[in-house]
């Protein structure tokens, strides 16, 4: 990919109008777009015309547009270069690239640049080529990055700073990073130049970390809604994982891309080749792998259709590939924030997407085990415990899992009629009387003057299956034994995992066996009533009434429903844009969207006027593509 863009000369803007008529003349012209979407508009004012900006919008909404827009307006205007800070190296490439497509003169610098390339591009800085720089924060900050930026800044070249990903200047936040620290000196050292600072992820704490450690007290914030309403979530009972995935694959995303986060570099692996040899292509990424690898994978899951990215949550950051139909999680991730900003990287597109998630009893343990046995202080684990019992509150939830979400985020809404709640509401049952005898049994394993036990051996007791164990331990003259026979071992599964959840229950030692928290009393006397799902598994079947929904298979890939013809023409125009994908040395994607391509195999224009109407075609893209395109359509 170049470094430097093409530096094709932008016609200075239309002159009167206004602010807002020369903001939407750049989303027409430059990147094809019809409207600004949500906040964009009023965020693309705030910063262009110099003001702070601390923008918190959902992974997929646009971020990108809201300095984009402004850098691309003042540089018109005559004040220079807009530096944009972003910790990761593969979202700078894929934005440059991308940008290059656009026109835009943009580059990054970075260490996979060579000596000579690195000094073009500060030579293009400093002349006023640039529109865009795109460096890591640690880079920033050093004294000769410092000093090409005095020398902007003494005449008036120094146009914006953009602070991506700003939630990691947050210690509270899960991606933190000491560098971002560094980042007010910007503001102490240049407090003319207007900052935007951007990130997908925030709750009230990490905002306040945010707006305090950027000095960003007088910026205007835009919070948008955090619906992403194209995604649909599901979180199923793990029984067999691999199995329960392999399904999901095959029936609702034969042949798309898409992403499965494990937890462990091992298990990545794992999953990997299992899926390889069930034919799925699928590659691993974890931080295991050395560089040529991860980047080699990198790169073909962002060139190649329908790759799935097996990987730890060392992958995604930053990478926007438009049309991943999916994020499957093998795995619990650690919190909410966590979990939304993985699920968030799905149809970024606005397209129909998935978000799966299986997740059991071992992950609870483990989850909890993790926090108990990390090396942090009492409030900060305190902090993730809480974190962990949102997320699972909302993994057993028999309610719309939207509105969980997006309370959590505190936006209040409505069923979303776009989950798996909510399209096949699930039937619960009363587990008050079993919880109880659950914890009973617990208790008086401890009485009979054993350590305790493991899950597993407990719901043999409680459902009176005389194992070896039962047999070596007495357990079979236990008052408990056998009380509980008519509740499925699924459901017994279900039952322990609730009181692990709310925190009744706890499981300790290598062997993780149970005891009883203070608060399992409560639950003991009667005093918590507990309303359980009953297991996906007593409701085999399910997923075939989703199949037939309104959003199943059909309405994938392509994206708009389209006749033989149109969906003719759609292939064709995939088919080209693969040729230049590869001419061009840039993902499919940067081409142009699937969306886009769509629509012109459905509108089939005939003249480059009309083509230029269709959303997702610049100026520039039609000079490049438009008469290959036309041509496309005529054959
Ligand atoms: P984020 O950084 O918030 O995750 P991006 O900036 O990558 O999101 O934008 C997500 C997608 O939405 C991109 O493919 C982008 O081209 C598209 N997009 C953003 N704004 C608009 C708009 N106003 N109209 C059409 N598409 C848009
Ligand atoms: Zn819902």
């Amino acid at each position: 990919m170049p470094a430097v863009a093409a530096t094709a000369a932008i016609p200075p803007a239309a002159g009167r109008g206004g602010a807002d008529a020369a903001a939407l003349q750049v989303l027409h012209e430059v990147f094809g777009f019809p409207a600004f979407r949500g906040t964009q508009q009023a965020i693309v004012g705030q910063v262009a015309a110099g003001g702070d900006a601390l923008v918190l919008m959902p992974t997929g909404a646009g971020k990108s547009l809201c300095y984009q827009v402004p850098a691309i307006l003042r540089h018109r205007a005559g004040r220079g270069a807009t530096v944009v800070v972003s910790p990761l190296i593969a979202l700078m490439h894929d934005q440059v690239g991308a940008l290059a497509e656009l026109g835009v003169a943009a580059a990054f610098l970075n260490s996979t640049l060579d000596g000579d390339e690195a000094r073009r591009v500060e030579r293009d800085l400093l002349a006023g080529r640039l529109v865009l720089l795109y460096a890591a924060p640690e880079r920033v900050l050093t004294p000769r990055f410092l000093a090409m930026l005095d020398s902007l800044d003494e005449r008036g070249k120094l146009a914006l700073f953009a602070i991506d990903e700003a939630h990691c200047v947050s210690q509270w936040g899960h991606d933190f990073r000491a560098e971002y620290l560094g980042l007010s000196a910007l503001h102490e050292r240049y407090p003319e130049v207007p900052r935007i600072a951007l990130t997908a992820t925030a709750d009230a704490h990490t905002r306040a970390d945010i707006v305090e450690r950027l000095a960003l007290h007088d910026a205007r914030r835009f919070v948008s809604s955090f619906d992403r309403p194209n995604i649909r979530y599901t979180i199923v009972e793990k029984t067999d994982p691999k199995a329960q995935l392999l399904r999901f694959l095959r029936d609702e995303h034969d042949g798309d891309a898409g992403i499965v986060y494990c937890q462990s570099r091992r298990k990545v692996e794992e999953t990997a080749e299992w899926l390889s040899a069930q034919g799925v292509s699928a590659l691993p990424y974890h931080a295991g792998l050395d560089t040529t690898t991860r980047r080699r994978n990198q790169d073909r899951f962002l060139r190649e259709e329908g790759l799935v990215m097996v990987a730890t949550i060392a992958f995604g950051m930053g990478i926007d590939k438009p049309d991943v139909r999916f994020v499957a999680h093998l795995d619990l991730p650690k919190n909410i924030e966590g979990y939304y900003q993985e699920t968030g990287r799905a149809g970024r597109d606005g397209l129909p997407a998935d978000a799966w998630m299986a997740y059991g009893l071992a992950d609870v343990v483990n989850q909890r085990r993790m926090i108990d046995d990390s090396e942090a202080d009492e409030t900060f684990k305190r902090l993730q415990r809480g974190k962990l019992d949102a997320l699972l509150a909302l993994a057993e939830a028999h309610g719309c899992r939207r509105v969980r979400l997006l309370a959590y985020f505190g936006e209040p809404s409505g069923p979303c009629g776009n989950c798996d709640n909510c399209l096949q509401p699930p039937a619960t049952w009363d587990a008050t009387e079993a919880a109880r005898k659950a914890l009973s049994c617990i208790y008086r394993f401890r009485q009979h003057g054993d350590s305790g036990f493991g899950a597993g051996h407990l719901v043999d007791v409680l459902r009176g299956k005389t194992t070896d164990k039962v047999r070596q331990h007495g357990h079979e003259r236990l008052s408990t034994f056998g009380i509980g026979a008519d509740v499925s071992e699924a459901q017994w599964r279900g039952v322990l995992r609730q009181l692990i959840a709310l925190g009744h229950v706890y499981a300790e030692g290598e062997w993780h066996t149970l005891a009883l928290a203070d608060s399992a009393r409560a639950v003991l006397r009667g005093e918590v009533r507990l309303e359980l799902r009953v297991p996906s598994d007593a409701r085999r079947g399910a997923g075939n009434a989703r199949r037939a929904g309104k959003a199943g298979k059909a309405d994938k890939a392509p994206p708009l429903p389209l006749d033989d013809a149109a969906a003719a023409r759609f292939a064709a125009l995939k088919a080209w844009r693969a040729e230049a994908a590869r001419a061009h040395n840039v993902p499919a994607y940067v081409v142009f969207h699937d969306a886009t391509l769509a629509e012109m195999a459905r509108a089939r224009p005939a003249t480059l006027d009309a083509l230029a109407g269709i959303s997702g075609v610049g100026s520039k893209k039609l000079d490049a593509y438009g008469e290959a395109i036309l041509q496309v359509l005529a054959g």
